[in-house]
């Protein structure tokens, strides 16, 4: 599969603002690192699962993909179609922009609520000047509602979003999100804001949109089931890195890496038993302020050894196109 997008040594750091203590007495100013070191590519028509607690940095990951952040704040290599994002032109940028969009976690917040669902889903057309003409907007819009599985389209454009259901509004912001035909879509947990009732259609439309329009995905999920059901595959993220990543059966039904082990005994399942060699894990994910050396999961590893404490393992193949850090291998 030919690659669409590729990170290189991807690295976010914030600034953290000084206390007024700490500036007169001249502290060094604190930085959150928030994604540290992280590689990874998306192939085309591919849909890539970031899993992790909240803290481990996925979703920083995909704001700096999308450009959304300080660039002064984002280090490494983003290469989309072959292309350095990160260093492009504002036409590059634009270009860009075109074709990475996002989905949003609360389609309770992403839609303007004082806005038509016809002026929400045809804006991007006309920001990005793709046209202005009424018959044409309405067209690409009514087709953007229509592949979102929306109906009936005409009694729906009309409407402002709280008139709709939580479903419906996550359609119509997919439809906001595929009206510029993208080859690229970040969908930051998707349905997590929705009934658990309408999850299944919501996740299989993405499905059927990527079988249709090749599209490719970076799917952000703390659910490591449905990221298992969506994917082609699966990185696991712990204090910015990546620990465990492969194909997503390969990762579920062989994890290597102890916190892997831990998310996926987390999974409820009818009829599963604890047994001794449940991994369990406890406690917070550590402050990404202060960094640990060694490993990032050493706090809260059960099989932690003193190399753990000194010594960053690295992400290393270990089976086919399946790879995992800890020094456990
Ligand atoms: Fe646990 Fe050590 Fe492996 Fe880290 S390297 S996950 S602390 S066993």
């Amino acid at each position: 599969m030919e690659n669409l997008l590729e990170l290189k040594d991807l690295y976010v750091r914030y600034n953290v603002k000084s206390s007024f203590y700490d500036m007169i007495s001249g502290k060094k100013r604190k930085h959150v690192h928030a994604v540290n070191g992280v590689d990874f590519e998306i192939g085309k028509g591919e849909i890539f699962s970031l899993v992790g607690e909240s803290g481990s940095g996925k979703t920083t990951v995909g704001r700096a993909i999308l450009g959304l952040l300080d660039r002064n704040q984002v280090i490494g290599n983003i290469l989309f179609n072959g292309k350095d994002i990160l260093n492009a032109g504002r036409q590059g940028l634009k270009q860009y922009r075109l074709n990475a969009q996002m989905i949003f976690q609360d389609p309770y917040q992403s839609l303007d609520p004082k806005n038509t669902i016809f002026q929400i889903v045809s804006e991007p057309l006309i920001v990005n000047n793709i046209t202005n003409n009424k018959n044409e907007l309405y067209e690409r819009v009514i087709a953007a509602l229509n592949q979102a599985g929306m109906e009936p389209v005409k009694d729906i454009i009309n409407r402002y979003p709280h008139e709709l259901s939580g479903g419906q509004r996550q359609r119509v912001a997919i439809a906001g999100a595929m009206v510029l035909n993208p080859s690229f879509i970040v969908a930051d947990e998707p349905v997590s804001m929705l009934d658990v009732s309408i999850r299944a259609d919501i996740l299989k439309l993405m499905v059927e949109l990527r079988d249709k329009n090749n599209v490719s995905y970076l799917f952000i999920t703390h659910d490591l089931s449905l990221a298992w059901v969506m994917s082609d595959r699966i990185a696991i993220m712990y204090l910015g890195k990546i620990l465990e990543m492969g194909g997503s059966d390969e990762v579920i039904k062989s994890p290597v890496n102890p916190y892997s082990k831990a998310l996926i005994e987390a999974i409820p399942r009818i009829g599963a038993k604890s047994g001794k060699d449940n991994v369990r894990i406890y406690g917070e994910i550590p402050d990404p302020i202060n960094l640990p050396e060694g490993c990032v999961f050493y706090s809260r590893c059960p099989y932690a050894k003193d190399i753990c404490r000194k010594e960053e393992p690295v992400l290393k193949e270990i089976m086919k196109n399946h790879f995992a850090a800890c020094h456990l291998q």
